[in-house]
């Protein structure tokens, strides 16, 4: 009543532009500045997120970090190389391809610290760890599974099939789920080259790719959260690398990584889905998948000639 008021109403009114252009200030920052716009940046972003969740300490910043590109929204893509550059036993981890899923984040870290201590025992073999692959999507809030241009990142490799089939399956069995789109066009992501270009890189003899929550690896459902048979599994799982790319499973999407790099490249190729995203759980899932770990870095996939030899 009173804003009718002429002197009221110019208050009223100088009140409501001032007040948006306070929210468009807001706005303007929340698109614009992105703190972590450096290794050190990220680190310190990694160390509130590992304090905020119980996670202990983070080995981040002491850490000889290199990068492979930024992300959409320039935040670095960072991976570790541990061994000798000339071994013939390499292994590429991938974590925190999808932003929301906590689990991965941690399992990568650990690795991380597990290498530093141990890979000094197995001087033949060569690890190289990308711990954060999707920083944008993790640090987005709230958190998101897909990169800055809401794109899937294990939806967006050149596999054969992608012209034909992504964005057509995308429409039609996932119902234009947009967690799950594939992107405008294969390899249109600097996550996606990112990976790539590790791929290339290192030309490993095997790739693991830590996710959640859909617990591939087989040991029971959520209620039964049997985590001594997890290890057990796990195991048995790393030595049947070759067997699991080539077994059929739900996770060979046009786009994937384990349809780029496993199917089509032959390299064998773990998507290891850890059973939930919860990051209270972290810490149980890498005191059992630290014992597949020697597995993981040690384990010899047999050369293609043998293989074939094999097969006969
Ligand atoms: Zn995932």
């Amino acid at each position: 009543m009173a804003t009718d008021h002429p002197p009221f109403r110019i208050i009223a009114l100088l009140a409501s532009l001032l007040c948006l252009g306070s929210v468009e200030i807001a706005r303007a920052e929340n698109e614009k500045v992105v703190e972590e716009n450096d290794i050190p940046a990220i680190c310190k972003g990694l160390d509130k997120a590992f304090a905020k969740r119980n996670w202990g300490s983070n080995p981040c910043r002491s850490l000889e970090w290199k990068s492979g590109g930024k992300s959409v929204e320039g935040r670095p893509l960072m991976y570790l190389e541990f061994g000798p550059a000339d071994s013939k036993n390499t292994t590429l981890v991938f974590a925190m391809v999808h932003g929301d899923e906590y689990t991965p984040l941690y399992q990568g870290f650990e690795m991380v610290e597990w290498a530093l201590e141990n890979m000094k025992n197995y001087p033949s073999a060569r690890l190289v760890i990308a711990p954060l692959v999707n920083p944008d999507g993790f640090f987005d809030f709230p958190k998101t599974r897909m990169n800055a241009h809401g794109v899937d990142c294990n939806r967006n490799f050149p596999t054969r099939d992608w012209d034909r089939d992504a964005l057509r399956w995308w429409n039609k069995k996932f119902r234009s789920d947009k967690r799950r789109y594939p992107g405008p066009h294969a390899n249109s992501e600097p996550e996606t080259a990112f990976q790539m270009m590790l791929i290339e890189k290192f030309s490993p003899q095997k790739i693991l790719s830590i996710h959640s929550p859909l617990n591939v690896i087989d040991y029971d459902g959520p209620d039964g959260l049997k985590l001594e048979q997890f290890s057990t599994e796990y195991v048995k799982k790393c030595m049947e690398l070759r067997a699991q790319v080539k077994a059929k499973s739900t996770g060979f999407f046009p786009g994937s990584l384990g349809n780029y790099a496993g199917q089509e490249m032959g390299i064998p190729t773990i998507t290891l889905e850890l059973p939930t995203a919860l990051a209270t759980e972290a810490k149980a899932y890498w005191k059992q998948f630290k014992k597949g770990m020697v597995t993981v870095v040690t384990y010899e996939v047999p050369p293609k000639k043998t293989q074939k030899k094999e097969a006969k």
